[in-house]
């Protein structure tokens, strides 16, 4: 494990607090008494582009006691963990450990997983999928053993799909294990239309959701701008409005994220903010209204038998996912939820789980 470098090791004393404070009472040193709140620990898996944008995402937010970082490549680990330490000055307190051995995950709150390998040209979608399961039985087993009572947030991709395999790995309850799935992109769909309407991204409530990526659906019937209507209000205004309008919108929301890896190779500070928002609902129990990766069976009419993860606006707090809105879908949007779900439920009858 990485730890801070201990300055007894440069022969100073780990005990010099007596030099600077004085107890105001003659009793055992408050500072090693209980501390008057539990300790709030944030494992993130991979130190990569995403995991440290989560990373110091949580750290200037304040939402964490202990991030503990873990990555397969030790030297890039413990520079990134040295860097994030040397903020030290400008930050709220955080201890911050790293290591390649699961123990340093031990007790964690929170374990977010953003470790993957990345798709290489002319490789399926499929293959991917299979390396990818490789990487997750190495990672969530050990997970869960060191942290029995953790919150799981996945976050690498297919988020969908490796949601599904870090419940399976992991045995865990299916509220506790969740994929970041459409809230990036329902962010990214409130930040065009709040961009289009020249309004403030947080007035604006919309939802995407089911497959995080290409076939996410747009749950048009439900956008509000402070609580009114859009569609019906461009209606009742005489606004015209076509169907072909609003599936380019979806369209440019899909395509928003290829256009960021095309331009700088990967996505990072709105995931970063995605993953911490959840952090926050999750673990100061806020009970906010998050589209997320859920186990979806018997919702939408998904089939009872389809163990498939997709995403849904659901309650979250300190034990997960607490309910799953009832949210109204047209017939259209509905159809469009249970093709992914078929096609989700087909690739994952193919794993060895
Ligand atoms: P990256 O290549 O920069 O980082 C991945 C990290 O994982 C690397 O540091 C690598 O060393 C590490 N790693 C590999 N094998 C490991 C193992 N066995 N144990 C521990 N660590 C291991 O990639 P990135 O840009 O940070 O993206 C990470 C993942 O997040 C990708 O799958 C990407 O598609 C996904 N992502 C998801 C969303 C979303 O909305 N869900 C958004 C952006 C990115």
């Amino acid at each position: 494990m990485h730890k801070v470098s201990s300055l007894s090791s440069l022969g100073i004393s780990d005990d010099i607090s007596s030099a600077f404070f004085r107890p105001i009472l003659a009793t055992p040193s408050p500072r090693s008494s209980r501390p008057h709140h539990k300790r709030i620990k944030i494992s993130i898996i991979g130190a990569g582009n995403v995991g440290m944008a989560i990373a110091q995402t949580i750290l200037t937010q304040d939402l964490a006691d202990e991030i503990a970082l873990v990555d397969a490549l030790p030297d890039k680990l413990r520079g990134e963990m040295l860097d994030l330490q040397h903020a030290a000055a400008f930050l709220p307190r955080t201890q911050i450990v790293s290591g390649t051995d699961y123990a340093v995950t031990a007790g964690s709150d929170l374990a977010i997983i953003t470790a993957g390998a990345r798709q290489i040209p002319g490789e399926t979608r499929l293959d991917l999928l299979h390396r990818n399961v490789a990487l997750f039985r190495k990672i969530v087993p050990p997970l869960a053993e060191k942290s029995p009572e953790a919150l799981l947030l996945v976050v690498s991709n297919p988020v969908d799909l490796l949601t599904y395999v870090a419940w399976k790995l992991s045995g865990f309850p299916p509220n506790r294990v969740i994929g970041s799935g459409t809230n990036l992109d329902s962010s990214r769909f409130r930040f065009l239309l709040a961009d289009h309407l020249q309004v403030n991204a947080k007035d604006v409530q919309a939802y995407m959701v089911g497959e995080h990526g290409d076939s996410s659906v747009a749950l048009w019937s439900s956008i509000s701008l402070g609580g009114v209507p859009v569609l019906s209000s461009l209606r009742d205004n005489d606004i015209p409005f076509e169907q072909a309008v609003l599936e380019d919108i979806r369209k440019a929301v899909v395509g928003s994220a290829y256009e960021v890896i095309r331009l700088k190779g990967y996505t990072s500070w709105a995931i970063g903010y995605s993953v911490a928002n959840l952090a926050w609902s999750l673990l100061r129990d806020q009970r906010l209204i998050h589209p997320v990766s859920l186990l979806a069976k018997g919702f939408h009419g998904i089939p009872a038998d389809q163990e498939v993860f997709l995403s849904l606006p659901a309650q979250l707090g300190r034990n997960g996912v607490l309910g799953v809105a009832k949210v109204q879908l047209t017939k259209e949007e509905a159809k469009r939820l249970q093709q992914s779900a078929e096609t989700l439920w087909g690739l994952q009858k193919q794993l060895d789980l």
